[in-house]
């Protein structure tokens, strides 16, 4: 869904990340991701974003193909240094037909670099006081490189903003900087607000928000699956677009929604025991101990967190879950039958108000036609309530395992709330 602003157009804003490491994959593009989430903070959105090489002729051609598209502001990160791939600069200059002049101020700061390091400096470095005619500098409080805007409209847009590569130098200078000149330009804030949703996969997700936001016309979505939660996000200059977005939402989602400053199942589980001072505890085949390692993960889980007992193999089973042999031969082990009564024993055992057992064929060998990799058993006890749910995941071990110890956190919240509703 994607639709009209009632507030005005957004500040058309692309960033243009350069440096051939970036393209060869040595070093992660983390400045689109940072600059991202500093606008997304400030109620502004990246329209666009371009990862090119440290080549003149390239920032020029995309320079030119952007600001021809109507661009209010470019950012553009790396190529500010003094070696000789820095190159951004000059290009920049070029394009818009500005000599390079030294910034008096910013030569003091480099000499002053130099000196508090009592470090003999390399004259090569004075590059960096070279600055396009009629930039305004940004300073740089933990490296050398200036960054700087060079104004090119008739009045303070369209511009370009140059700002150096390492993060550690973009970062600040961004947030201190950067930010408030480029909010000074927006013509209003765009809004996001997150929703989480646990337990419901990503395609049917988006399918009830649609449905169910389809009568509203001023805010867009975008989602974020991760195999803990599905993240929906909502974006709007309407600030009442968004809230009854949200109300609307949390009638479709209800139980499935984590709360504020919770990101995963297991920490949902542990807030909501907390709360009523229910103990558990797992019996953990396939899992090994992860659901376990989920729980103890988190800050005061010892008021609820009774054990786990991690029985692997069938002989273990036997004798740590008083798991029969017979039912092993009969159903196997990777069976309602066998996590049943693996619950069973282990509430017997630890005397807690919950329980977990998992066993599942994590793969990548061990499948059958009848039983294949990604087929998991979870039973699970709260109160007098027991269920055992077969579930069929997909992916490799790792995201079996994984998926398996989010299910079991959402099997305990869907107990909690049929307990406690
Ligand atoms: P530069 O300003 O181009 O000399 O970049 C210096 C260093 O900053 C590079 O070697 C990278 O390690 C880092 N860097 C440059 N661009 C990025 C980026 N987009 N994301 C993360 N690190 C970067
Ligand atoms: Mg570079």
């Amino acid at each position: 869904m994607n639709c009209d602003v009632k507030a005005g157009r957004d500040l058309d804003i692309r960033v243009v990340c350069i440096g051939n490491e970036l393209l060869k994959g040595f070093t992660v593009n983390t400045n689109l991701a940072d600059i991202g989430r500093m606008l997304t903070g400030e109620g502004l959105l990246i329209k666009e974003s371009l990862t090119i090489s440290d080549s003149p002729e390239e920032i020029v051609q995309k320079l030119d193909m952007i600001l021809k598209s109507g661009c209010d502001v470019v950012v553009t990160t790396g190529g500010l240094g003094p070696t000789k791939d820095d190159l951004t600069k000059k290009a920049v200059a070029d394009y818009f037909s500005l000599p390079m002049v030294e910034d008096a101020g910013v030569r003091r700061h480099i000499e002053g670099y130099w000196t508090a390091r009592n470090c003999p400096m390399p004259e090569s470095v004075l590059v960096q006081a070279l600055v396009p005619k009629g930039a305004v500098c940004f300073r740089n409080e933990v490296g050398t490189a200036p960054g700087m805007v060079v104004e090119v409209g008739d009045g303070r847009t369209p511009c370009v903003i140059l700002l150096p590569g390492p993060p550690a130098e973009m970062i600040p200078m961004f947030r201190d900087e950067v930010l408030p000149y480029i909010a000074e330009l927006s013509f209003g804030r765009t809004i996001t607000e997150t929703i989480c949703i646990s337990g419901i996969p990503e395609s049917i997700v988006e399918s009830r928000a649609v449905e169910a936001l389809k009568e509203i016309s001023t805010i867009s979505l975008a989602y974020c699956a991760s195999i803990e939660n599905v993240k929906i996000y909502i974006s709007s200059k309407d600030p009442e677009g968004i809230a009854v977005s949200k109300r609307l939402l949390k009638r479709v989602f209800k139980g499935n929604i984590l709360p504020v400053g919770v990101s995963s199942p297991a920490e949902h589980v542990a807030r909501l025991f907390m709360r009523k001072g229910i103990s558990v505890s797992f019996a953990e085949s396939c899992t090994g101990g992860m659901v376990a390692a989920a729980l103890t993960g988190i800050p005061g889980a010892s008021r609820i967190f009774k054990g786990s007992i991690v029985a692997y193999s069938n002989e273990w089973k036997k004798l740590l879950l008083d798991i029969p042999g017979y039912l092993l031969d009969v159903h196997g082990a990777v069976s309602a039958e066998c996590a049943g009564g693996m619950v069973e024993a282990l509430c017997r055992k630890f005397g807690s108000d919950a329980g977990v057992a998992i066993t599942g064929v994590a793969g990548p060998s061990g499948g059958t036609a009848a039983k294949p990799v990604g087929l998991v058993y979870i039973a699970a006890r709260l109160g007098g309530r027991g269920v055992v749910r077969e579930y069929r995941f997909p992916g490799g071990r790792e995201r079996v395992r994984m998926r398996s110890v989010s299910a079991v956190f959402n099997l305990l919240t869907e107990l909690y709330r049929a307990q406690f509703k």
